[in-house]
């Protein structure tokens, strides 16, 4: 049962103000302070574009055992590093595809898989919403995003939770660690084997 929003509040207030995240740095990262104020920053001038991770020696065909929650024979469902969201996982197909390679039967059972990951994670308690995207600039290699938000933190709500999750301190591991064994075990109730 991940932490309640009253757990939550009190762990991180006695926090702040936070630091920084390295996202601040990024290339990408929109924003700057102009004459005082946050503002837009400039849009970068046209570029080559840059190779993605996986063109060659792909790291998710051989992916860390200690981050995998649950497999089957096509698929599997990793977790990232402890982080500031309750839950952030992974869902890749375990052969080199992207989204485009999917045939009709992949993108069926890709689409079983999403509703299915939301749907276990959105039944834990004290979670309201389990977001998932797929962007795929850094890695070829299809990786669709699941983020989980607490119940009742307006400020993880919406896409900006993704710049919360690198904003706030990791909630307790003990807690985590429950959370991704019942998401594997109830995903291994329909099929494949839960790894944790
Ligand atoms: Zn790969």
């Amino acid at each position: 049962m991940a932490e309640s929003a009253e757990e939550f509040y009190a762990r991180v207030h006695a926090l702040e103000p936070l630091a920084t995240p390295s996202i601040a740095q990024w290339s990408v990262f929109p924003w700057e302070v102009r004459d005082g104020a946050l503002a837009p920053r400039p849009v970068s001038p046209p570029a080559p574009e840059t190779s993605r991770v996986g063109e060659q020696d792909c790291p998710a065909c051989s992916p860390d055992p200690a981050s995998l929650i649950w497999r089957d024979d096509l698929w599997q469902v990793r977790a990232m590093a402890p982080s500031g969201l309750p839950l952030v996982l992974m869902l890749e197909p375990i052969e080199h595809l992207d989204l485009p390679h999917l045939d009709d039967d992949q993108a069926a059972e890709w689409g079983r898989l999403v509703a299915r990951v939301t749907r276990i994670v959105e039944g834990l308690p004290n979670i309201a919403r389990c977001h998932s995207g797929r962007w795929g600039d850094g890695a070829e290699h299809l990786h669709t995003w699941f983020f989980a938000r607490i119940e009742g933190i307006e400020s993880t709500k919406g896409s900006l939770a993704i710049e919360w999750d690198d904003i706030l301190p990791p909630g307790p591991a003990e807690i985590r660690a429950a959370d991704l064994a019942e998401v594997a075990r109830k995903l291994a109730t329909h099929d494949g084997h839960a790894l944790v």
